[in-house]
C-alpha cells in the first residue's frame, strides 16, 4: 500500500439504521469507510469490494448516523445547574450578569472542550452552536475532530465579550467568510440591528440562526415594542429564507407556520428546554404538515442541563403524544430523522452528513449490543428512540476518525478539561 492510499475500515455484522430516504434498516450489514467517507454499504452476506485495512465486528450492534444537535450553546456546560427551576426571563436575568462577570476566551475553550466530550459520548458529531468567542470553539473543535457549526454572534448590548455593536459588525466583516451569523433574538436587539445582521449574512453568504417565539411573553413583548411578532419581524426584514434556522418557535400562529414552511426556513425544536423553562409545546406536527424542516436541539446545558440527543429524541417523541392525546403524532422514525437527516438539512449539510449512504462523511455511532436495556430489539429505530440512552454508546467515528473507543474520548484530554472546568466553576459559584 502506498502512503497516499486511503485507510479503509470495514464495520461488519452491524444493524445499520441508515436514515436514508427509505429509512432502510440493514440487518447484519457491512459498511466500508475510506478515510473520512463511506464508500460501501452492503447487505448481509456481501463482502466488501475494496481492500480492507481494519475490520470491526459489530456483533449485531445498532449502527446509526452521528446525531445532529440543531441548537445549543456548548460552552454553557460550565453553567450546568446554575439556574434551575426558573422561566426564561428569570433564567436570563440570573445568567447574563454572571456571564458578563466571568466569561473569557479561555473559559469558552474549556466549556467547549467539555461539551465536545459530552456530545461525542452521547453519539453527537455535529452541532449548531451559538456562543461568545466562536473562533475559540471552532479552534478547539478542529483539534477534537468535532463537527462544529458556528460563527459571529450579535446582541443588542455589548455582551460578555464587551464588544460594541459597530465593532462587532466590522469584525464579522473582517473575519469573513463565515458559515453562520447568529442574532440572539428579536427581543434582545432593535429591529434595525436585526436587519443589519440579516443583510450582512446575505452579503457574506452566511447562514442565519436566531432564537424566535420561544415564549408567549417574548411574543407579546416584541409585538408591543415593535408592532410585529418575532416571526413577522424576521419576515418583514427578509430573513425568513433558506439558510435561516429558528430555535424553539414555540408560539406560532397558522400564518407564521405557513411563512416558515414556504420560505424554506428551518426550525430547531428543543423539547427539554421548552419543558424545563415552562415555555410550551412547539407545533411540530403542524410545521411538518406545512412542509417545514425541523431538527432537534438540546439547547444549552444550562437551560436543559445536558447535551444528550438520545434524551432529546425521546422527549420529542413523548411530549407531543401526551399533549395531543395521539400516539401517532410523531413516530419514532420521524423523530430519528429529525435528529439525523432533517437536522443536517436544517444546517445545510444534508449532502455530507445525516445518513449512512455511500459518499457521505463517516459520522457513525455504535450502540452496545449487550446492553440489558437495549435487548431484545424488534425494531431498531424504536429501540434507538424509546429505549437507548447515551450510556449505550460504545464507539463513535467523526469524519472517519475514531473519536470514542469503548466509551472513552480519544481526541480530548478529559482529565485536563475537567480540572480546568472545576476551576472555572469555582469562579462562577463565587
Ligand atoms: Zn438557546
Amino acid at each position: 500500500m502506498t502512503s497516499n492510499a486511503p485507510v479503509t475500515t470495514a464495520i461488519t455484522n452491524a444493524t445499520i439504521v441508515t436514515s436514508d430516504a427509505a429509512d432502510r434498516v440493514i440487518p447484519r450489514g457491512t459498511i466500508v469507510l475510506a478515510d473520512d467517507t463511506i464508500i460501501e454499504v452492503l447487505p448481509a452476506g456481501v463482502a466488501p469490494g475494496s481492500p480492507i485495512d481494519t475490520t470491526v465486528n459489530a456483533r449485531g450492534a445498532i449502527l446509526l448516523p452521528g446525531l445532529v444537535n440543531a441548537h445549543t450553546h456548548l460552552a454553557m456546560t460550565l453553567f450546568r445547574g446554575y439556574a434551575d427551576d426558573l422561566d426564561l426571563q428569570a433564567f436570563l436575568d440570573r445568567l447574563i450578569p454572571k456571564e458578563t462577570e466571568v466569561l473569557s476566551e479561555a473559559h469558552v475553550r474549556t466549556g467547549a472542550r467539555l461539551a465536545f466530550a459530552e456530545s461525542f459520548r452521547s453519539g453527537c458529531t455535529t452541532t449548531l452552536d451559538m456562543y461568545w468567542w466562536p473562533q475559540a470553539s471552532l479552534d478547539e473543535a478542529k483539534n477534537a475532530g468535532f463537527g462544529l457549526e458556528s460563527g459571529p454572534i450579535f446582541i443588542g448590548f455589548d455582551g460578555p465579550d464587551r464588544t460594541p455593536w459597530d465593532v462587532r459588525l466590522e469584525r464579522a466583516r473582517a473575519t469573513a467568510p463565515h458559515r453562520w451569523l447568529f442574532a440572539h433574538g428579536t427581543y434582545t436587539m432593535e429591529p434595525s440591528q436585526l436587519a443589519e445582521v440579516g443583510t450582512l449574512a446575505a452579503e457574506l453568504g452566511a447562514r442565519f440562526h436566531i432564537h424566535a417565539a420561544e415564549t408567549a411573553r417574548e411574543v407579546d413583548d416584541v409585538r408591543s415594542r415593535f408592532g410585529r411578532s418575532p416571526v413577522e419581524l424576521l419576515d418583514y426584514h427578509g430573513i425568513l429564507r433558506p439558510g435561516t434556522v429558528l430555535a424553539h418557535a414555540v408560539v406560532l400562529d397558522e400564518d407564521e407556520i405557513s411563512r416558515i414552511a414556504e420560505s424554506g426556513t428551518a426550525v430547531a425544536h428543543c423539547p427539554a428546554s421548552n419543558m424545563k423553562l415552562a415555555s410550551g409545546f412547539c407545533r411540530v406536527p403542524e410545521l411538518h404538515a406545512a412542509g417545514a424542516v425541523v431538527g432537534i436541539g438540546t439547547d444549552g446545558p444550562s437551560s436543559s442541563n445536558d447535551l444528550d440527543m438520545f434524551a432529546a429524541m425521546r422527549t420529542a417523541a413523548l411530549i407531543h403524544k401526551g399533549n395531543r392525546l395521539d400516539p401517532l403524532v410523531l413516530s419514532a422514525t420521524t423523530v430519528l430523522r429529525m435528529a439525523t437527516i432533517d437536522g443536517a438539512r436544517a444546517l445545510g449539510l444534508d449532502d455530507r452528513i445525516g445518513s449512512i449512504e455511500v459518499g457521505k462523511r463517516a459520522d457513525l455511532v455504535l450502540l452496545d449490543p449487550d446492553s440489558p436495556s437495549l435487548n431484545p430489539v424488534y425494531d431498531p429505530i424504536s429501540a434507538i428512540v424509546y429505549a437507548a440512552s447515551r450510556a449505550d454508546v460504545t464507539d463513535v467515528w467523526a469524519s472517519g476518525r475514531k473519536v470514542v473507543a469503548n466509551r472513552a474520548c480519544t481526541t480530548i484530554d478529559l482529565e485536563r478539561t475537567l480540572a480546568e472546568a472545576r476551576l472555572e466553576a469555582e469562579l462562577i459559584g463565587r
